[in-house]
C-alpha cells in the first residue's frame, strides 16, 4: 500500500517549527510495510489543503496529515477532509462531553470555538486525544482514507501509536525490516562501488548507501509477511556485502567503533591511553562515550604544542627538529611515550594539519600521522584528508580508532 504525508501548518512553511511529525510518520509508515513516494507541507489555507488531497490521491490511497484540528479558524485539516468526501459535520456527543470535562476542570466553559472540535465527518473513525483536546480521525470512501492528527506531537505520537497503528495492522499483511552495517575506512563512494552492483540489482531486500558523520552505512530493508521472513531475505545479501568489504565492515544497527573497539580491549585485558595533538582529545571523547570504558582506558593527553610533546610523553627534541611536529617519527614516540608514561599496553597519538592554515608543498593540510604502540610494538599511517578543519580532525579521530581496531583484529 502507498501512503502521503501532508503537514498542514504555515509555521512549517516559513521554517520556524521543523517538521518532526512527518519524519515520525514516516519512520512508523515503513514499519507497516506501507511505502511512501511523496510527502508534502501546506499552508493554513482550505483550497490549497483540498487540492493537496486532490493531487495526493492520484499517488496513493492513504494520507495522513497532522496539524490543523485545533479550535480557531485557520485549524481546518478535518473540515476540508470532510468537504473532500462531501460528508457533513456531525457532532459526536461523547467527544463533547470529554471536551466539557475537560474544560471545567480547568475552571472554564467550552467557547463556540472549542466546540467545533466534538464535529466530525459523518461515520468517521474518531481518534480520542489522551493529552490534549482536539480528537482526531479517520475519514474513508471508495477506497480512500484520510488520517487527521493533531500537530502537537505529544498529542500526534500517542494518537498514532495508540489508535492509528491497530488501524494500519489491519491494512496490510506485510511488515519492513532493516539492517544497518557500519562500514569503516573507505567513503561513501568508494564503499558503494564496491557493492555497486549489488546495489542496483536489489529490489527486496534493497539495499542503500548513506554517510553519516564520517562514516559509510549499509542499509539492507526487506519486505515480507512476518519479521523472521524479513530478515531470512536480508541475510544472505548481508553476506554478499560482507565477502566484498570485508573486515571495513566493523559494526551493525546502533553499535558505535568506540563500543567494538572496548570490546576488543576488554576481551583482552588491554588498557590504553591516548596523546593527542590535531585531534585535541577527541579520541578520548569518543572512547569516553562508551559506559564502562574506565576498565581499559587510563588517560587521554592534549599534547598540542612541541613542549608538552617533549615534557609529557617524552618526544626527543632532536626528532621533533629533524623530522618536524608533524612526522611519523613524532607520532611514533608519541604513541609509545603515552604508553610508557601512563603504563598502559597501548599507546595512541594523532598529529597532522588540521587548516585551514599552517599548510606546506611538504606539507599539506589534511596530512596527519596516526601512531599506535601495542605492547612495545609501534606503528603508524600517513592519512591525506580532504575537507574544513573540522572534517579534518573528524576523520583523523576515526581513522585513529580504525587503526587501533584493525590491529586488535
Ligand atoms: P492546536 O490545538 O495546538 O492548535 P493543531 O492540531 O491545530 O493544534 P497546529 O496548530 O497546526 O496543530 O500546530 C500546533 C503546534 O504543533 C505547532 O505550533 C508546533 O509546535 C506543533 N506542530 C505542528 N505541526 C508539526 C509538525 N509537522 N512537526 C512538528 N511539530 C508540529
Ligand atoms: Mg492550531
Amino acid at each position: 500500500m502507498n501512503a502521503e504525508i501532508i503537514a498542514v501548518g504555515t509555521e512549517i512553511l516559513l521554517g520556524d517549527i521543523v517538521n518532526t511529525n512527518s519524519q515520525f510518520l514516516a519512520r512508523r509508515l515503513a514499519d507497516f510495510g506501507i511505502s511512501i513516494f511523496h510527502q508534502s507541507v501546506v499552508g493554513d489555507n482550505g483550497p490549497r489543503i483540498l487540492k493537496e488531497f486532490t493531487d495526493a490521491f492520484k499517488r496513493c490511497d492513504l494520507i495522513i496529515t497532522t496539524g490543523g484540528l485545533g479550535p480557531t479558524t485557520d485549524d481546518m485539516t478535518k473540515e476540508i477532509a470532510a468537504e473532500f468526501f462531501s460528508k457533513p459535520l456531525v457532532l459526536h456527543q461523547e467527544s463533547l462531553r470529554k471536551l466539557e470535562d475537560i474544560f471545567s476542570r480547568r475552571g472554564g466553559t467550552l467557547s463556540e470555538s472549542n466546540r467545533k472540535q466534538a464535529y466530525f465527518p459523518e461515520g468517521c473513525i474518531i481518534l480520542p486525544n489522551d493529552h490534549g483536546t482536539a480528537p482526531g480521525c479517520i475519514v474513508s470512501e471508495g477506497g480512500k482514507t484520510i488520517v487527521v492528527l493533531p500537530g502537537p506531537p505529544r498529542e500526534a505520537y500517542p494518537m498514532f501509536e495508540n489508535y492509528v497503528a491497530p488501524y494500519l495492522k489491519t491494512l496490510t499483511d506485510s511488515v519492513i525490516v532493516s539492517k544497518v552495517l557500519r562500514v569503516v575506512g573507505l567513503g561513501e563512494s568508494l564503499m558503494a562501488s564496491k557493492v555497486q552492483d549489488i546495489i542496483e540489482g536489489s529490489e527486496n531486500p534493497t539495499v542503500a548507501p548513506y554517510a553519516k558523520q564520517g562514516e559509510s552505512l549499509l542499509r539492507i530493508t526487506a519486505k515480507a509477511e512476518t519479521e523472521a521472513d524479513g530478515y531470512g531475505l536480508i541475510a544472505p545479501v548481508e553476506e554478499r556485502i560482507r565477502e566484498r568489504l570485508g573486515n571495513a565492515v566493523y559494526g551493525t544497527g546502533d553499535e558505535s567503533l568506540e563500543a567494538v573497539i572496548a570490546g576488543m580491549l576488554m576481551d583482552r585485558n588491554l588498557t590504553i591511553s591516548v596523546a593527542e595533538s590535531c585531534t585535541g582529545g577527541m579520541i578520548s571523547s569518543r572512547l569516553v562515550d562508551f559506559p564502562g570504558i574506565s576498565e581499559v582506558f587510563m588517560e587521554g593527553a592534549v599534547t598540542y604544542s612541541n613542549q608538552a610533546k617533549i615534557n609529557r610523553l617524552g618526544v626527543k627534541r632532536s626528532t621533533l627538529d629533524k623530522f618536524g611536529a608533524v612526522s611519523a617519527e613524532t607520532a611514533l614516540e608519541m604513541a609509545a611515550g603515552i604508553a610508557r608514561t601512563s603504563g598502559t599496553d597501548i599507546g595512541l597519538s594523532t598529529t597532522g594539519i588540521a587548516g585551514p592554515e599552517g599548510g606546506s608543498i611538504e606539507k599539506p593540510v589534511g596530512l596527519v600521522y596516526i601512531g599506535l604502540c601495542i605492547c612495545g610494538k609501534t606503528t603508524f599511517i600517513e592519512c591525506n584528508f580532504p575537507g574544513t578543519r573540522d572534517m579534518i580532525r573528524l576523520r583523523a579521530t576515526i581513522a585513529a580508532l580504525d587503526l587501533l581496531r584493525k590491529e586488535l583484529l
